[in-house]
């Protein structure tokens, strides 16, 4: 009996201290929280869609009309794409970022007119021409945790067997991963932010010696988010004025960040109408890294199956994008990053 009130009021001893080094821990928690939310709410106003526009117009309209390496403008030296490729890594250095350029050989699509509008795209022969296309990098080293890597990327090519912009697919996603490198370009982060502009529309893609360069040198990739068609979907929903986002994953560690992107899109009163989505099997340029062994990609994009009635067509022009959808998406993309870049 008595050592019974013994223990008991170790017992409660012990669960009184635990419960204050809890109350304790959970009060530090929510200071920081805080601070987080607040640092958050500044990196999120600062996404401008008018400079979102400035930057979709010059890549898919004027003064490049294409980004492909088979076509080079009367009178200019290098192809569209290294156009492209100039006017990126220029904007990045002039934020303070060293751009590094990844040479991978790739040829352009053949064209397959029998095949439905979207889907003309046909391999290469051996003998056609083959490029060098090039992964831009640019990065933000971590403070306390460099080894830990976060990858935001978009393909930056416009389709290669057709004369199409490509401003939805993907312009857009460009310039959204543009915006978020300007944005976090002063902010210190704790994880390594590495951004990547690849091709897509091009074979094979260069993500995939991304992806397997990265495996190769053994970096530790936590999280990679690929925008693609950001803000694009059915003519129904773009007259209805719905602002979209699909989070579309492969794995477990996927749907986690697909969560994430749900949970921060309510925090920060985004206002998309945000899904998460399983891929029946690893797609696009995030497709790349899951097959590289990085389960942790996912997509966003604005629909899901994608509904713009422009794609791969001559009438995916910029006029069509929804630039305020995609505003919203690089908003919640960047909360999601900055809170991955602290939860370790
Ligand atoms: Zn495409």
């Amino acid at each position: 009996m008595r050592r019974m009130g013994i223990y008991t009021i170790g017992l409660l001893f012990l669960f009184s201290v635990g419960l204050l080094d809890t109350v304790q821990a959970s009060r530090e928690g929510s200071n920081d929280g805080n601070k987080m939310d607040a640092s958050i709410r500044r990196l999120i106003n600062a996404v401008d869609p008018g400079r979102i526009s400035k930057h979709l117009f010059y890549l898919a309209k004027d003064p490049l009309p294409y980004r492909k390496l088979n076509l080079t403008l009367p009178g200019h030296e290098k192809n569209t794409l290294y156009e492209a490729d100039d006017y990126l890594a220029g904007k990045l250095e002039a934020w303070g970022y060293r751009v590094e350029r990844e040479g991978v050989r790739v040829q352009v699509f053949r064209r397959d007119t029998s095949k439905p509008k979207h889907a003309q795209y046909s391999p290469p022969k051996p003998e056609d021409p083959w490029y060098t296309a090039y992964n831009l990098y640019a990065e933000r080293k971590g403070r306390s945790h460099p080894d830990r890597i976060i990858i935001v990327l978009a393909h930056k090519d416009s389709q290669s067997w057709i004369d199409s912009p490509g401003a939805n697919d993907n312009a857009i996603g460009t310039v959204g991963v543009l915006e978020m490198a300007r944005v976090l370009a002063e902010y210190t982060s704790e994880s390594t932010i590495r951004f990547l502009f690849c091709n897509e529309e091009h074979t094979p893609w260069t993500s995939k010696t991304a992806a397997q360069k990265a495996k190769s040198r053994g970096d530790n990739i936590v999280a990679v988010f690929n925008m693609d068609g950001i803000g694009a979907k059915t003519a129904q929903e773009t007259a209805a004025g719905k602002k979209t986002n699909v989070t579309a994953y492969t794995k477990p560690e996927g749907k986690h960040l697909a969560e994430l992107m749900a949970e921060v899109n309510t925090q920060y009163s985004i206002g998309l109408e945000q899904r998460t989505a399983e891929r029946p099997r690893p797609g696009d340029d995030d497709g790349s890294f899951v097959l590289a062994g990085y389960p942790a990609a996912v997509i966003n994009i604005g629909s899901l199956p994608y509904g713009d009635p422009n794609y791969h067509a001559e009438g995916d022009i910029p006029e069509t994008c929804d630039i305020e959808n995609a505003a919203m998406t690089v908003q919640a993309t960047l909360a999601a990053v900055v809170t991955i870049d602290r939860d370790f």
